[in-house]
C-alpha cells in the first residue's frame, strides 16, 4: 500500500469509508482481539502490523517442548470465540491453531501486515493524525493507534563472560531451535521459572543427562491439568455450560487476588498458600532430602511469580536429571561456570551449554534456557569417557562423580 492509499484523508474526517483509519501494532492475542472488535464495530479501515512473519505473539515465539498455558483454557481464550479445547490447559500448537482459525473465520486476515515493525508513531496536533513509520521505510497515517505490543515477547539474553566462545549449540526457550535433536544429548537448562519448568519434564525422557541451573528456587504449585474426555467435552460443548465454566474460572482467579492478601506476607491467605506449596515439596521429595532442601524457597510466597507445574518436581527426581542450586556466572568453551564453581579450585564447573549471541535491548522475558548437544562433552561426559579430548583438565577428568540424580551440593568433590 502506498502512503497515499493509506492516508487518513482530509476531505472527510474519516476519508471515503466514513470510518476512522486505525493502526494496530502487534498480532498477538491483544492485536487480534482489537481487530475482531473493530470489525464488529463496522470499522474495516484498519491494518495490524506485526514484526514476526506470523500471528500469535507469545504463542508464535514460544514453541519450546512443553509450552502451554498456566491459566485454564476456557478462561484463556476469547470470550467471542469459544473453542473445544482438548485439555484443561492448552499446549502451544493448539493455541496457535486457535488463533489462526480466529483470524480466518472472523475476517481479520486481510488486515494483517506481517513481517513489518512499527518503528515510531508521531501525533500531529494540527491534523489530529498519527504518522506511523515502518521498518521497510514506508509510512502510514491513522486517526487511532492501538498498541498491542505485549510485554514478554523480547527474550532476555544473559551476558555471561565467555558465552561467545562456547563450542556447542545453545538457544533461548523463546527461540527454540527445533532442528537440534536433543536425543541422548547432555543438556543444560538455565533458570527455573515457568518456561523452564515446562521444558524440563518435556525433554527429560529424551536426553542423556539434564542439568537444571537454579539461582533461586521459586514457589511451585501443581497446575491440575487434565486431558478432557468425551464426557467433559460434550458437557462443555453446550454454550451455556461453557460460559458458566468460564465464569467459574474467572471468579476463582479473581477471588484469589481480591485485596492482594495472597501476595502480602503475614496474611492468612499468603500463609495458607505457602503451607500448601511446602506440603507439596514434602510430599514429592519425602525420599529426597537433598532436593527438598534445594527447591525450598527462602523468600515468602509471592516474592516472585509463582510457578504452576505438575510435572516439574517429579522430573527433577529422574536419574538423568541433576539440579544445580547455583547461579551461572560464566561460560567456558566446553561448559558452564556456576557461582559455587568460581570459588573452588580451577577448573571450575563446566556444562555443555551456550546461549545464543542474538541479543535484544529490552530487558524482559520469562526465563533463560539453554540447550546444547553432548558434543563437545561436558565434564560429566568426560568422566565416564576418560579418553575424551574436550579440553577439560586431567584433574577434572580424574575425579569421580556422584550417583545420578543428586543435587550439586558435592560439586567441589566431584569436579
Ligand atoms: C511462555 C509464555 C506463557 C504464558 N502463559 C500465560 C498464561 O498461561 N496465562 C496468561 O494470562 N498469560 C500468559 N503469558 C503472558 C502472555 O504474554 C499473554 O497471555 C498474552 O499472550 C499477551 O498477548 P499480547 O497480544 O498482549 O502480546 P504478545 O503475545 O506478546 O504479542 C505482541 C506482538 O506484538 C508484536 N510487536 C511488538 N512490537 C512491535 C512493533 N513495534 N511493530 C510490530 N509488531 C510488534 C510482537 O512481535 C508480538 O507478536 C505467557 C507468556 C509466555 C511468554
Amino acid at each position: 500500500m502506498s502512503r497515499r492509499s493509506r492516508s487518513a484523508g482530509a476531505a472527510s474526517p474519516f476519508g471515503p469509508a466514513g470510518t476512522p483509519r486505525v493502526v494496530v501494532v502487534g498480532a498477538g492475542f491483544g492485536g487480534i482481539a482489537a481487530g475482531v472488535r473493530l470489525k464488529r464495530a463496522g470499522i474495516d479501515t484498519f491494518t495490524i502490523y506485526e514484526s514476526s512473519p506470523g500471528i500469535g505473539g507469545t504463542w508464535w515465539d514460544n514453541t519450546y517442548p512443553g509450552a502451554e498455558v498456566d491459566v485454564a483454557s476456557h478462561l484463556y481464550c476469547f470470550s467471542f470465540r469459544p473453542h473445544r479445547w482438548t485439555s484443561s490447559h492448552a499446549k502451544q500448537p493448539e493455541l496457535q491453531r486457535y488463533l489462526e482459525a480466529t483470524v480466518d473465520e472472523l475476517g481479520v486476515r486481510p488486515h494483517l501486515r506481517l513481517g513489518t515493525t512499527v518503528e515510531s508513531a508521531t501525533w500531529d496536533d494540527e491534523r489530529h493524525i498519527w504518522t506511523v513509520a515502518l521498518d521497510d521505510g514506508d509510512v502510514d497515517e491513522c486517526h487511532a493507534l492501538i498498541s498491542a505490543v505485549g510485554f514478554l515477547n523480547v527474550p532476555r539474553y544473559p551476558s555471561w563472560p565467555g558465552l561467545e566462545d562456547f563450542g556447542g549449540p545453545a538457544f533461548h526457550t523463546a527461540r527454540w531451535e527445533h532442528h537440534r535433536d536433543l536425543t541422548d544429548k547432555t543438556v543444560a537448562v538455565v533458570g527455573t521459572g515457568s518456561s523452564a519448568t515446562q521444558v524440563v519434564p518435556a525433554i527429560q525422557p529424551l536426553v542423556r543427562r539434564l542439568y537444571v541451573f537454579q539461582r533461586d528456587p521459586g514457589w511451585v504449585m501443581p497446575k491440575g491439568e487434565v486431558e478432557l474426555g468425551d464426557r467433559e467435552l460434550a458437557r462443555l460443548a453446550v454454550p451455556w455450560r461453557r460460559r458458566l465454566e468460564r465464569l467459574r474460572l474467572r471468579y476463582a482467579l479473581e477471588k484469589a487476588l481480591w485485596g492482594g492478601a495472597l501476595f502480602r506476607p503475614g496474611t492468612r491467605r499468603n500463609a495458607a498458600r505457602e503451607r500448601f506449596c511446602l506440603d507439596y515439596i514434602e510430599r514429592t521429595f519425602s525420599d529426597r532430602p537433598d532436593l527438598r532442601a534445594a527447591v525450598t524457597p527462602t523468600h515468602p510466597f509471592g516474592g516472585k511469580r509463582p510457578v504452576f507445574a505438575t510435572t516439574y518436581y517429579p522430573a527433577l527426581k529422574e536419574d538423568n536429571v541433576e539440579l544445580v542450586p547455583s547461579a551461572v556466572v560464566a561460560v567456558t568453551p566446553t561448559g558452564i561456570v556456576d557461582a559455587e564453581g568460581t570459588e573452588g579450585p580451577a577448573p571450575t564447573a563446566a556444562r555443555s551449554c551456550r546461549c545464543s549471541r542474538r541479543r535484544r535491548p529490552t530487558p524482559s522475558g520469562r526465563s533463560v534456557a539453554c540447550a546444547a548437544s553432548a558434543s563437545p562433552p561436558s565434564r560429566c561426559d568426560r568422566r565416564s569417557r576418560p579418553g575424551g579430548t574436550g579440553g577439560c583438565s586431567a584433574r577434572c577428568a580424574g575425579r569421580r562423580g556422584p550417583s545420578a540424580g543428586t543435587t550439586s551440593r558435592r560439586r567441589a568433590a566431584r569436579w
